[in-house]
């Protein structure tokens, strides 16, 4: 143990300034360091010298507040310590400081300040025992092992230093000796020079500053002694009392002392005094009542006791232990058996999906069925709804009404990107950094155990080195197994039974098949022009009024207005860019709005000014109607056009159809043809099934080149006699694949070759097979959406798509002209004005059909 005899400190001290706690020789002690002075101290001295000695620094206790370190030094309290600092740890948060373990070795007393900045440098004058030599003369006599008497010749000193040092032998008898640091105290004592125990002693047990500073300012031995005694059997005496009240809670036999904070042998203290609630010391204490009260299941409770018995053993200076606090804090905020009581009336139900959301019929009916069976069995181990469908549909809007219903709490968790299976499940303690996966930390923020999770775009979940999170996921959703799931944080098993999960995603393509098996893929379908006007004068231009503070009365969107916006503004299936715009148009009428209350303010300055009035813009007229022009004032000229029809003026271009996760599109295919050697080129990013679809139809069209007349470039029989091919799909940049480009690849092609033009609105959708037959695609609800949003007026279908135009509003139908085709006689027929040489009338089998 360092002691101050043996060691000469140097004359020359850098100064700690302390305001509180108090380092007595012999201990060990922490220190916060923020204040300018002490932190240069640090930087400038510490941590940049080399030597031992760089290490050795005074500390004055008792120094004003370092909060008002300003430029005049404070007097300083003529006793110091001088100590080692044995660890420096840096930290910026909260806010830059140091924290430093200093070990004292022995007072000093400055005789000189040197210098005041950058950090305090005095002259200082060691007192060493040593130096005492007459005390120490007398006490060598009594260095005696403890068990020896003391005899009757023994002076004062000796008494007292006996004394002590039978208290003190009394106290540790009195801690519990499992505990290793009070094991390990018990044997220094006997082995600890007398004159070094009141020191020792004092600043172990618990005492205030002010006591440990009467201590230090103590310079002869035998005050020390005098000082400290009644300390230590204070301590004793309060120690007792508290064995007395332990004894009658018969659980607690024994007395297990925490250990307070900051301590390490032989700095620490122990907090004798359990019952006060707000000492670091009895957090364990607080802990303990907290883990009992959590109602968490039996097993987790066992493993939350075990780790809260290492806790308590273990000094606050481990990393693990933060690490074990950090584990059980959590433990005990999980909502292990706290949950929200379901108030599920479908009537009610009904009226708030409704009135939350426009359309969605089949989707809000399947809602109200799944709610509806919830209601008669509460254990509903039923699939997972997962809503699919392109963004800004409203799907997580959906799951957000279903919490409201239910009257539970929600919570989003975006998949989107996560490629960890840890971010599911958690890391494991081991790691550094661990923590619990998304899951587990969602219902730490919900507080409750059964909210609505909504897992946003499982599509996108991605895969890496670090394992698979769509298969951490799967045990999460499967009701069979999720009771039991085991975060590898948390190492237990957290009951997810009552966790209703909702998924949502663009595309079930992406989605791993087994995932998808264990949920109810319900489509959410683009809306119709018509749909999307409504959603906005029922919902998004109230909510964008209401967020940006204005009124109806200030401001008004007319109908054709929405429409406009629609076809000019936006191309999307959802309604999330027409959501922006809106945004856009209110905040520039806000602007509008605030103007004029300047100008109405600056004019109330000078009323009888009216003839200035009409040249300020006068203040708007309320509501301030958003009509064409003042659209295209806000938001520009417009970004989309009808293009279709302006793109059909030469032979070798047609209009199809196509699904993308983000909703349909139409999708033009263009053709030209050249002198050549019969070769086909494809550009525009295609994927391989797009481009066995163009070989299909260039065969179809040569072995049926003679029916329809389709020639090559010098009227032969051949089309592709001494002639290449070029097929281009624009909007290059997407990657397209896709069997049901076969139909518009072929109509583009017999433009090309016969020289006629394709129909200028008519778009078309269709797999064709070598014998010229179509085959039904998927995506068709979503693909007629597009064509109609994009002016098209004939749509050419498969026939076994037909059953699919149910799905569709009544008002797309009726505008829309449907050719349903078996064969892509159908198709030509359809798509040229007065149908196509060769085709007429016939629906056999195409080689078959030439009634020439
Ligand atoms: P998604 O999750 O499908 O990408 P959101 O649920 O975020 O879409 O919806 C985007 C916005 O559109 C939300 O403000 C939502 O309220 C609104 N919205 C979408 N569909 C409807 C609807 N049918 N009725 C009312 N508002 C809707």
């Amino acid at each position: 143990m360092a002691s101050g005899d043996g060691i000469q400190i140097p004359s020359r001290l850098p100064l700690l300034l302390t305001h509180e706690g108090v380092l007595l020789p012999g201990s060990t002690v922490r220190f916060s360091v923020d204040s300018p002075r002490n932190m240069q101290l640090v930087s400038q001295r510490l941590l940049k010298g080399t030597s031992l000695k760089s290490t050795i620094i005074g500390v004055i206790p008792n120094t004003r507040d370092p909060e008002q370190d300003t430029d005049d030094l404070p007097s300083l309290h003529k006793i110091g310590t001088a100590g080692i600092a044995v660890q420096v740890v840096g930290s910026n948060w909260p806010k830059p400081h140091y924290t430093l373990l200093i070990t004292g070795l022995c007072r000093f007393s400055v005789t000189s300040l040197l210098k005041e900045r950058p950090f305090v440098l005095a002259e200082v004058k060691q007192f060493n025992i040593k130096t005492k030599v007459e005390q120490l003369d007398k006490l060598e006599q009594y260095m005696t092992p403890a068990s020896e008497g003391v005899t009757a010749e023994d002076g004062e000193l000796g008494k007292l230093s006996h004394k002590f040092y039978q208290a003190a032998v009394q106290l540790l008898g009195m801690l519990d000796m499992s505990l290793p640091v009070v094991a390990k105290f018990r044997r220094l004592l006997d082995s600890l020079p007398r004159e070094t125990l009141p020191d020792v002693v004092a600043s172990m047990i618990r005492t205030s500053n002010k006591e440990k500073l009467q201590v230090l300012d103590a310079l002869s031995l035998e005050e020390r002694f005098k000082k400290a005694l009644p300390m230590l059997i204070r301590q004793i005496e309060g120690l007792k009392l508290l064995q007395k009240t332990r004894k009658k809670s018969p659980d607690n036999e024994k007395t297990v002392l925490s250990v307070r904070k900051g301590g390490v042998f032989p700095g620490q203290q122990f907090n004798l005094d359990e019952e006060d609630e707000d000492e670091d010391g009895d957090d364990t204490a607080a802990l303990e009542r907290k883990l009992h009260r959590a109602k968490m299941p039996e097993a987790a409770l066992k493993v939350c006791l075990k780790e809260l018995k290492r806790l308590k053993k273990m000094p606050q200076s481990m990393p693990e232990f933060a690490l074990t606090r950090n584990y059980l804090d959590l433990m005990v905020e999980l909502p292990w058996s706290k949950s929200t009581k379901d108030c599920l009336d479908i009537r009610a139900a009904r009226t708030l999906l409704d009135n939350d959301h426009y359309a969605m019929d089949k989707l809000k009916r399947r809602v109200l069925e799944y709610l509806a069976v919830r209601q008669l069995k509460t254990l509903l181990k039923g699939p997972i709804l997962c809503f699919v469908g392109p963004p800004g549909v409203g799907k997580t809007s959906v799951g957000r009404s279903i919490a409201r219903t239910l009257g539970r709490e929600f919570h989003r968790i975006a998949l989107g990107g996560v490629c960890d299976q840890s971010d599911i499940r958690g890391h494991r303690r081991t790691y550094v950094g661990s923590m619990p996966g998304r899951i587990i930390n969602g219902l730490k923020t919900v507080a409750v155990n059964n909210p609505v999770f909504l897992l946003d775009e499982v599509d996108k979940l991605g895969k890496s080195l670090q394992g698979d999170p769509a298969a951490a996921l799967l045990e999460v959703l499967d009701p069979e197994q999720n009771h039991s799931f085991t975060d590898h944080y948390l190492n237990v098993a957290f009951d997810l039974s009552q966790v209703l999960f909702i998924a949502t995603a663009n595309t079930t393509a992406t989605i791993p098949p087994a995932l998808l098996d264990r949920m109810e893929v319900l489509q959410v379908p683009g809306y119709t022009q018509e749909e999307k006007v409504e959603i906005a004068h029922r919902h998004l231009i109230q909510n964008q009024l209401e967020q940006h503070g204005l009124t109806p009365q200030q401001l008004h969107i007319p109908q054709d207005t929405t429409q406009n916006i629609i076809s000019s503004y936006t191309r999307e299936a959802g309604v999330r860019s027409l959501e922006r715009k809106l945004g856009a148009i209110c905040r520039a009428v806000a602007v509008k709005i605030a103007e004029g209350h300047t100008v109405t303010k600056t004019e109330a300055l000078s009323p009888e000014n009216p003839a200035q009035r009409g040249d300020i813009a006068a203040p708007p007229e309320m509501p301030i109607m958003i009509d064409h022009v003042a659209l295209k004032d806000i938001l520009g000229p417009p970004l989309f056009e009808m293009e279709v029809s302006e793109r059909l003026t030469l032979p070798g271009v047609a209009v199809g159809l196509a699904w993308t996760p983000l909703g349909g599109e139409i999708l033009f295919v263009e053709a030209s043809r050249m002198e050549g050697e019969g070769q086909l080129t494809l550009t525009g990013q295609l994927g391989d099934v797009m481009k066995e679809s163009a070989h299909l139809a260039i065969s179809w069209l040569r072995a049926n080149a003679k029916t329809y007349q389709l020639t090559n470039m010098v009227g032969g029989p051949d089309p592709m006699e001494g002639t290449d091919i070029h097929l281009h799909f624009p909007a290059g940049a997407v990657t397209k694949d896709g069997p049901s480009a076969g139909v518009t690849i072929v109509t583009c092609l017999a433009s090309l070759f016969s020289g006629r033009l394709v129909r200028s609105d008519v778009a078309m959708t269709g797999e064709i097979t070598l014998r010229g037959l179509v085959l039904p695609v998927g995506g068709i609800k979503d693909k007629v959406l597009a064509a109609h949003r994009a002016g098209v007026k004939r749509v050419i279908l498969p026939k076994r798509n037909e059953k699919d135009l149910v799905e569709l509003p009544a008002n797309v139908r009726a505008d829309l002209d449907f050719v349903i085709a078996a064969n892509l006689d159908d198709v030509l027929n359809g798509a040229f004005d007065g149908g196509f040489p060769g085709t007429a009338g016939t629906h056999t089998q195409p080689q078959l059909s030439s009634k020439l």
